[in-house]
């Protein structure tokens, strides 16, 4: 049986994060995820590393914390966070003609961003400004007219499902070993001690047992299941967030709104669409099976169009769920819970050597891992120093390089050479290097957003993906304006080619991603959406190049 000095359950930003710490301190690690990196909250939250300037009234701990961290996230992944700078608009009831209170209200609101500039150097924010009406309008036309102005403030977002898998090949140059598709079904107990798990490989269905000196339970909103399995309660509030996915660029700023029951939610630019999020409901069911409601979509959309009527010009592509594992109070509104986070040693309940944490916030997430390696490193005698804020994540080591230049010497289209730039960073030579031997991969599979083959081959080659609906998180398959009806297919006979699939197990893959793609669609098909889901299915299910028994042909 093969043994560790700790096994970490789940892949989202806490367990990659503990596992690429506790790599890096030398402890022999196993990190296993049931389905893929990111797959649970950290791939569907706002991709915000943002200080939270919501809690600074309640909780300003949590602002601090996750200012410190953006700032230290920023310095080992320079290249995947991107600068958005967010408008706070003050609406007037009868515009033009602000009333005493709306006065004071504006006012009030700049005392509370001056507050929260004081942290913006921990993360290289700039201090507010505030604008004028006219400013305001310069900036983003589309805003209601005679507003009062409004307050900027300065922000971050990265694409989660990278930060994720950067942190697992992180942890797995490190030494750990790094299995996702794989799910802990139960724990090995040696009396009360929690000595290692048994894992099932959710692919073959093989099991086997491993042994660990500790194991972390990092299950986010799975936690309280996985804490079952040691015998022992660790309690959440779960909250369920929508998002919307647009299907263009609506603003160059996020552009925060008032929602009808006040609660803020914004719209704000993502690659090449526009994020409207988001809901914050307690959540009862499965967080395995998430689903939106329309209404929950036309909340939104309803909120937006409020400030920014704009956003009724543009379709919606598809909606999605996460489920925030939020801690447990009973008594506040779900937006006035507190965001701190918490570790639990399990020794106190009975069970040593079990571990989980629960709460926090993306934005913290290297700090939380660090604090929680921390624990594990005192129970193990282990007294290597935390590197993680200094030792940069993979294509953070340089600047990224120029993406003309990229294009011109590996015959990509620069479109396309500038996105890997972006997402790849220093590493950007080596994922076109794959085409060097094997030209067809420099073509754009996906031309909504200029994916390349040669990143699809990259991320199955290196990247742990196994499947299409992993390089959607990994490389953005399938989530441009035509939601995969052109890049699907190709990109199967990619996968069924490096994996040496059948065609029955190609067919498998591809109905797996499109049927992925109809649970975020089915809330908000309408008009041209409609058009478009029914295009796909027609592409995909009656006519298109998928030959049973005979392969899918790609080159
Ligand atoms: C709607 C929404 C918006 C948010 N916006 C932001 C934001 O903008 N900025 C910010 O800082 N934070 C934000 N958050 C919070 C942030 O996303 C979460 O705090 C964070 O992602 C939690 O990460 P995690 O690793 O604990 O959980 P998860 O990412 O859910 O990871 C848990 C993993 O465990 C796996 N798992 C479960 N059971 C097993 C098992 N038996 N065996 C193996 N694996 C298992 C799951 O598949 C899952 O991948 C938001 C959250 C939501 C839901």
């Amino acid at each position: 049986m093969r043994s560790y000095d700790l096994l970490v359950i789940g892949g989202g930003v806490n367990g990659t994060g503990i596992a690429r710490d506790a790599a890096m301190r030398g402890l022999r690690t196993m990190l296993v995820e049931k389905k893929d990196f990111a797959a649970g909250s950290s791939g569907a939250n706002s991709g915000m590393i943002h200080g939270g300037i919501r809690y600074l009234l309640d909780d300003p701990q949590v602002t601090r914390l996750a200012c410190l961290d953006s700032g230290y996230i920023q310095r080992i992944a320079p290249h995947l966070l991107f600068r958005i700078p967010f408008l706070y608009p003050v609406l007037l009831e009868r515009p033009g003609e602000p009333s005493l209170k709306e006065s004071a209200f504006l006012y009030g609101a700049e005392c509370y961003f001056e507050a929260y500039d004081r942290y913006q150097p921990l993360k290289n924010g700039k201090a507010h400004t505030r604008l004028t009406d006219g400013e305001l309008h310069e900036l983003e036309p589309g805003i209601v007219p005679g507003t009062l102005g409004a307050v900027t403030m300065d922000e971050y977002g990265i694409d989660p499902f990278r930060l994720c898998t950067l942190n697992a090949r992180s942890a797995a140059a490190y030494g750990a070993a790094v299995r996702n598709h794989t799910q802990v079904t139960r724990l090995l107990r040696d009396g009360a001690a929690v000595v290692g798990a048994e894992l099932k490989d959710v692919r073959t269905g093989r099991a086997e047992e491993v042994r660990a000196r500790c194991v972390f339970n990092a299950g986010g909103p799975w936690a309280p299941k996985i804490a079952a399995l040691a015998g022992v309660t660790v309690k959440i509030r779960p909250g369920k967030g929508v998002h919307v996915t647009l299907d263009r660029r609506l603003s160059n700023y996020g552009i925060i709104c008032k929602a009808v029951d006040n609660r803020d939610v914004f719209v704000m630019p993502h690659e090449d669409s526009s994020i409207v999020g988001t809901t914050d409901d307690d959540f009862y069911g499965d967080p395995d099976d998430l689903s939106v409601t329309r209404d929950e979509v036309e909340y939104l959309m309803e909120a937006v169009t409020h400030t920014f009527p704009a956003v009724r010009q543009a379709r919606v592509l598809r909606a999605w769920a996460g489920i925030r594992p939020t801690l447990y109070a009973y008594g506040p509104l779900e937006d006035k819970l507190s965001r701190d986070h918490r570790i639990h040693d399990h020794e106190e309940d009975g069970a040593p050597g079990f571990f989980t944490i629960v709460g926090g916030k993306l934005a913290s997430f290297r700090a939380m891992a660090q604090e929680a390696v921390d624990a594990v490193a005192r129970k193990l005698g282990n007294s290597a120093a935390c590197t993680t804020h200094q030792v940069a994540l993979p294509g953070g080591e340089a600047p990224a390089p120029e993406a003309q230049e990229l294009s011109r010497k590996h015959g990509v289209p620069a479109f396309a050479a500038a996105r890997i730039s972006y997402r790849h960073g220093a590493e950007a030579e080596r994922v076109l290097r794959t085409a060097d031997d094997e030209p067809e991969l420099r073509a754009v599979a996906c031309s909504c957003e200029g994916v390349t083959f040669a990143e699809l081959a990259f991320s199955l080659r290196e990247e742990f993906a196994e499947s299409l609906a992993d390089l959607r998180r990994r490389c953005r398959l399938a989530m441009g304006v035509c939601q995969g009806t052109r890049c699907a297919g190709p990109a199967a006979a990619l996968v069924a080619d490096e994996r040496q699939l059948s065609s029955e197990a190609a067919l498998a893959d591809l109905t797996a991603l499109l049927d992925e793609r109809w649970k975020g669609n089915r809330a908000v098909l309408a008009g041209e959406g409609l058009a478009q889901a029914e295009l796909v299915q027609g592409t995909y299910y009656t006519t298109g190049g998928l030959r049973r028994g005979g392969g899918i042909p790609w080159r």
